[in-house]
């Protein structure tokens, strides 16, 4: 059969370059061996995130020029309105400068008392953030599947519906302002979420009368895998696999640096209730801006009217998760423990398996994850203990269950020869994990340390 290419040509290149191994021994100290303090110029391939790097396409660049500035009503505005509606079928639209903006907005406005619980299959980490900024407390209501990385399963996004409605019984409906459906659910390894899941989070909230919004960053590539692996979804088009899946919310929350393949962007849809709207809408202003702009540009909000429908294009998606895919299958055949399938935007390594020499409280993730640089230029992020932190109340360190190296795609930027040379690092790298050294802190920040920690190889 006739492989298929990358579905796009190259108009405009950024020169990337591979800086020397010395080079990167000493750029690697002085970031204190954490790549979140490497400059984007000594990196040669980037994987540290698929938010906002994503390249935009010769339409997209043509529509920024077109975007009206107008402060209030902006034609931009009512372009991209138009466009989330078609999608979502929702009456409501909010344009928001990214995902954080719009879960600053809406929080706030459905959790009502202190203690109030959301529900989700896995909460994203800035979305955690902000139920709890709200005085909420987020739960995670995953499959337990999800933990498996060994173990194929098609949807390893699923809520575990039992789990959920047990927690509604024993919490109390009263407790519960709303759930959230992660599509894809980044944090299990961007793997997808089934209609016939999303259905049954639909029959409970109905049952219990509880909202329910969709987290809906990487909703296209959720839809895809629909098509892709669920009897009934073969023939229809990803257009239609998201209308029916947002049919069955009352909301949704969307970053748009994922799938909607712009560099800086965010929504809110809200399918009809008037209330939450206009509350949203006045809590938007000091936060956001101004309904029709809302943190964004008239220029952005047209460059993104244009991503969102490029993201349901079938041949794009296809490579999309196929080029996953391919990094994924190179590492798999030669040995490297991933958890498997691949999902929609990373290829997760497990690094507990290829380093069970380096404890947790010595970051073996974050040691592979400075190895791969060492060895090929590329970024990766460690998605582990160190991400974790310490528990706030004892400060110990916390043993996360999976030590993760998250290798991020970006949208249409690299080419499988790219993903090459990734794979041919990360295999030199495992091939020589008995080489591998934990690592300690030489400057360990109170919040959110994986950013800006400074660490050190252990001596031994
Ligand atoms: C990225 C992301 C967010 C937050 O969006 P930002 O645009 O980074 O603020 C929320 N939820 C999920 C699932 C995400 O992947």
């Amino acid at each position: 059969m006739l492989r298929k290419a990358e579905p796009f040509k190259i108009k405009m290149v950024e020169p990337i370059k591979l800086i020397s191994r010395e080079e990167r021994v000493r750029k690697l100290k002085e970031a204190g061996y954490n790549p979140f303090a490497l400059r984007a110029e000594d990196i040669y391939i980037d994987l540290l995130t698929d938010s906002g790097t994503g390249a935009m396409s010769d339409r997209q660049w043509a529509a920024i020029m077109m975007g009206d500035e107008s402060y209030a009503g902006s034609r931009s505005f009512y372009k991209l309105e138009e466009v989330v509606k078609r999608i979502t079928g929702y009456k409501y639209i909010l344009p928001v400068h990214q995902g954080r903006g719009a879960e600053q907005v809406i929080f706030p406005n459905i959790i009502k008392n202190k203690g109030d619980y959301v529900l989700n299959n896995m909460h994203f980490d800035t979305t955690k953030a902000h139920v709890e900024i709200a005085k909420g407390r987020a739960i995670n209501l995953i499959d337990e599947k999800a933990f498996n990385t060994d173990k194929y399963d098609d949807f390893k996004g699923n809520f575990d519906l039992d789990k959920l409605e047990r927690f509604i019984e024993e919490h109390g409906v009263e407790k519960i302002v709303g759930i959230v459906i992660t599509v894809t659910c980044n944090s299990s390894g961007g793997e997808p979420v089934s209609m016939g899941n999303i259905k049954g989070v639909r029959r409970i909230a109905n049952k219990y009368g509880i909202k329910v919004f969709f987290d809906s960053a990487r909703y296209a590539e959720n839809a895809y895998f629909i098509k892709q692996r669920e009897e009934g979804y073969n023939n229809k088009t990803i257009l239609e696999i998201a209308k029916e899946m947002f049919s069955y919310g009352d909301g949704m929350m969307m970053s748009c640096k994922k799938d909607g393949i712009v560099n800086i962007g965010g929504i809110i849809a809200i399918k009809d209730d008037q209330e939450l709207y206009t509350n949203c809408q006045s809590s938007m202003v000091p936060l956001e801006g101004f309904p029709t702009y809302g943190g964004m540009a008239g220029r952005d909000m047209e460059a993104l009217a244009v991503g969102l429908e490029e993201a349901l294009n079938e041949e794009y998606l296809e490579y999309r998760i196929e080029q996953v895919k391919y990094l994924g299958d190179k590492l798999m055949d030669a040995g490297v423990p991933i958890q498997y399938p691949t999902g929609g935007h990373a290829v997760f390594v497990d690094c507990k398996k290829i380093c069970p020499h380096i404890p947790y409280y010595q970051y073996p993730a974050q040691a592979v994850c400075n190895a791969v640089y060492l060895a090929g230029g590329i970024r990766a992020v460690e998605i582990g203990s160190l991400l974790l932190g310490r528990d706030p109340d004892t400060g110990t360190n916390i043993e996360s269950p999976l030590e993760l190296m998250r290798l991020t795609i970006p949208r249409r930027v690299y080419t499988n020869r790219h993903m090459d040379v990734v794979a041919d690092a990360v295999i030199e790298v495992f091939n020589d994990r008995d080489k591998l050294i934990g690592l300690e802190f030489d400057y360990e920040p109170k919040v959110l340390r994986h950013f800006t920690a400074r660490l050190k190889p252990i001596k031994i």
